[in-house]
């Protein structure tokens, strides 16, 4: 999308409070609808398809430890407990009690909605080099099976984190994400997800959306989470990371390495590579208690 602000929205129109919150700031932007913006995914696609001969809307290769292997085959070795499902992963910044969190401090649905604010990462280094806005969108839109509506919004040309030290950390990228977008954050049921071309991780989140952000020993309301469309182990589907991250937010913690270890569920990393889109029973009590509470 170029060097200009873009935000996305559904129909096109802004939103009244994002465009007081844009004011405030003095911020000019251009304003689009999903179907504007799937145009011009569209055109860009093709371009990237001719100029490198894959589409990187599905990429059939992945680079495993340096390797570039077939998808299909890095699947088969995945199944095998050949190759280590440990290293890709939505790990958290700090580990808390498997399980469900508390719903007092999180994120939480305000008559009836929750506002999910997804920014790419507008840098060279960080902007994504696959395709990640209709899976954001189908995954996040999964949480309207808890009586919620969901709102997604895009915003392109906001987020710079070329400033980010260790420029593939994980964490330190998601620390950057809420320092920087936090302006778009001011009511309870909005949450914030970024997204990057690679970090050592397929995603990390701030656990049950709280962190001390302002390192005073008081959790903050920090509904923050990072994706990244490439990592260094095997790669999760999209729509899968963004579903993960964002269950976390909501309280639901991770669930094991290995399928064997829990029931389907998006909260157990075997599960989720193998692309999974439900909750299981207790993960989906734990979310459904925090984003209804
Ligand atoms: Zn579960």
């Amino acid at each position: 999308m170029g060097s200009k602000k873009v935000i996305v929205t559904e129909n096109g129109k802004i939103p009244e409070d994002i465009a007081k919150k844009l004011k405030d700031r003095n911020i000019n932007c251009i304003v689009i609808s999903y179907e504007e913006m799937n145009k011009i995914i569209k055109e860009a696609r093709k371009r990237y398809i001719k100029k490198y001969g894959v589409d990187p809307a599905n990429p059939r290769v992945e680079v495993v430890n340096g390797v570039v292997l077939p998808k299909e085959y890095v699947k088969e070795l995945v199944r095998h407990g050949l190759l280590k499902l440990n290293q890709s992963g939505g790990i958290r910044p700090y580990t808390i009690t498997e399980g469900c969190g508390s719903p007092s401090n999180g994120p939480y649905a305000v008559n009836g909605e929750v506002k999910v604010h997804v920014f790419e990462a507008k840098d060279s280094k960080h902007v994504p080099t696959e395709p990640f806005e209709s899976d954001t969108k189908n995954a996040l839109e999964r949480f309207e099976n808890f009586n919620v509506n969901v709102q997604v919004m895009f915003y392109y040309g906001f987020w710079d984190a070329s400033d980010v030290s260790d420029w593939n950390d994980a964490i330190k990228l998601l620390n950057d994400l809420a320092e920087d977008t936090s302006w778009v954050v001011d009511s309870r049921n909005d949450i914030v997800i970024g997204w990057v071309d690679y970090a050592n991780h397929n995603g990390v989140a701030y656990p049950d959306g709280t962190w001390d952000l302002n390192n005073d020993n008081i959790p903050d309301f920090a509904p923050y989470a990072l994706c990244a469309v490439r990592t260094s182990g095997v790669d999760w589907p999209h729509d899968s990371i963004a579903q993960h991250e964002a269950s976390h937010l909501f309280g639901a913690g991770d669930q094991g390495t290995w399928w064997w270890e829990h029931p389907s569920c998006i909260m157990n990393y075997g599960w989720v590579y193998l692309g999974v889109d439900n909750w299981c029973d207790s993960c989906e009590a734990c979310v459904a208690n925090n984003i209804n509470p």
